[in-house]
Formats: C-alpha cells, structure tokens, sequence
C-alpha cells in the first residue's frame, strides 16, 4: 500500500463572531470541527457534503490559505501548520488549488500567458524564455496551445477557463492539488470533459488530489475513496466503490439518493432530508444529523457517535452500524 502525502489529524477552523461595542468574540462558528484525513500518493480523495458543511474550509486550512484553529497536518513529513510563513514557502509551489469559479479567479487585465507564468516568477524562475516554454509546456497539458497565450481570460468558454485554471495550478509541476469544486460551474456537457481531463492528469503526472464537491455523482466519476462531511465533521469514508454499492450513514443515503439514475425503467427512493443544515455557530449536540435524521433515537441527541470502521476500512459514525466482527 502506497505511503501517506498528506495526513490530517483532528484539523479545527473556529470563526469569530464579533458583537457589542466592543467588538468582543461572543460566539464561535465551527466551521471545521474536529477532521481526520489521511491522502495517499497518488490518490484522488473525494470530501463532499451540502454547502456550508465546511469541505472547502477544509481545503483552505491545509493549504494555509486561512488559519486553523488548532490540529495538526503533515504533507510529505512536514508539519505544515507549525511552519513560519518563510518556511511555508518552499513548498507552496508543490501544493497547489483549483478554484471553483474560474472566471473571478483570473485577473481579468492579464493575458493567459502571463497568468499562468506568474507562479513561475513568484517562485523565482528568472529567464523568461524558460518561462515561456513552461506555460507553453502546461497549456499543451490541458489540451491548449500557443494562440491562447496571447489573450484574454474573457475570451474563452468557462471549460476553457477551467482548463486555464488547472495549467496554473499545475505549472509548478505539484504532486499535491487541492480542487474547490472544479466543475460545478459549468455546464454539465463541459463537466465530463474537464473531469476525463483532471483524471488523465493524475495518471499521467502522478498527482495526489483533495477533490471538494457537493455532487456525488461528480466524486463517482474520478474520486479513488470519498469522505463524506456534515456540519464540520467527517461521517463517513471508504473506497469509492464500498461507497457507492453500499453507503451505511443515513445522511451519505440521502445523499445517494438524489443522483439522478440514467435508465427510467429503475426507479429509486428518494429521501428527502427535512429542513436546512442547522447554524454551524450552534451545532446540534451529540450526533449533529440527529435533527434531519430519519433513523434519530433518543440517544442520538445525547451521544455523539465516533466514526469507527466496519469493515474493509469503511469508516462511519453512527449508533446504528456497527463493525462486522
Ligand atoms: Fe442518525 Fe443517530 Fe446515526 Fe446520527 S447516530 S446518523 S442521528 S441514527
């Protein structure tokens, strides 16, 4: 079994919130409460849940994009929250993120060719002919060519965009990318297309990859184990196919249940989770989902269940499943 790139250990991102005249902190949102993940080499992980559940919080933290309240997380043997800003800096060039919108995260005044090669110079690549040859190297990479150097980020499609996005992330040859929704942007059409591409890259460049998605049938498609994530915590994580052919949570059920099936002749309950996600800043206590749950008994609301693992490294956290042996 390949060897851990990235491990996560009981990662926590706690918001402010400021109130009074004083702008004191009178409350907490626990955005990312309490996160373990380990990310081999090579590896698409998948982390999905509803908007707000805190997976791109997730995804920020390990990158330092935002500061972690407390935990720990090691990539490739370093200590990375523990690192000063100038020893952070070496590595960034091998951890990169693709962010959801495209569109707003390029700079608009900028030509593709200079987008992309500003990584290069950040991380001191001088000459400017390696440069060049660099960004020509990585646009080949994502199915584009040297005609699109010269322009502009409001000239292309959101696919092309989202291919620009990725030739940025990936110029610093990473073995580590962090993807925050990648496609739900775009058109589910252009969605297959970017998807083939990012699991073509994998392959061929060996990447590791946190793949951050609220669409499970997103993850189905290029993710090698799927965690599933609400309101802060992880409840439950597997290969993907365990996931898929037998999801145990009642929440990843719910989950399943919306992904819509391509043949109308098989027909599917669907289960209907009742009302939104409660407020991170007041979390439900014990199990967090024993207030949409349709299986909650009493000792839901007064237990909070650890994830444990079934079976065949299936990890879930709730009072009614319980390992095999
Ligand atoms: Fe539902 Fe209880 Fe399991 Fe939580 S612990 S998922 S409330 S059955």
């Amino acid at each position: 079994m390949s060897e851990n790139l990235l491990t996560i250990q009981d990662l926590k991102v706690y918001f402010d919130v400021k109130g009074g005249l004083l702008k004191r902190t009178v409350a907490h949102v626990k955005a990312v409460d309490g996160v373990n993940l380990e990310i081999k080499k090579g590896e698409i992980l998948g982390l999905v849940g509803e908007s707000g559940c805190g997976k791109t919080t997730v995804g920020r933290a390990i990158l330092r994009l935002l500061e972690p309240t407390s935990g720990a997380v090691y990539f490739n043997g370093n200590d990375i929250l523990n690192l000063h800003r100038s020893q952070l800096k070496p590595l960034r060039h091998d951890m990169q993120i693709v962010f959801q919108d495209p569109f707003s995260s390029l700079d608009p005044r900028s030509r593709i060719g200079e987008i992309i090669a500003e990584g290069l110079r950040v991380h001191g690549v001088k000459d400017a002919d390696e440069r060049r040859q660099r960004v020509l190297e990585t646009l080949k990479l994502v199915g584009m060519n040297e005609t699109h150097m010269r322009r502009f980020p409001h000239e292309f499609s959101g696919g092309q965009r989202q291919r620009i996005g990725i030739a940025r992330a990936l110029v610093l040859n990473p073995s580590f990318i962090v993807l925050d929704e990648p496609v739900s942007a775009l058109d589910v059409s252009i969605q297959s297309q970017v998807l083939n591409l990012l699991k073509d890259l994998q392959k061929a460049l060996n990447l590791t990859m946190l793949f951050i998605a609220h669409d499970m049938s997103v993850v189905e498609h290029v993710c090698d184990r799927v965690a599933v994530m609400y309101l802060g915590k992880v409840v439950e994580i597997s290969s993907r196919e365990e996931l898929f052919r037998n999801p145990q949570h009642p929440y990843t059920q719910a989950l399943m249940s919306a992904i819509p099936i391509p043949n109308p002749k098989i027909k599917r309950e669907r289960i209907i989770l009742q009302g939104d996600v409660p407020s991170p800043l007041n979390p439900p206590k014990a199990c967090r989902f024993h207030t949409r749950c349709r299986e909650a008994i009493a000792m839901c609301s007064e237990v909070d269940p650890i994830l444990e693992d079934l079976g065949n490294h299936h990890f879930c956290s709730c009072h009614l499943r319980q390992p095999t042996n």
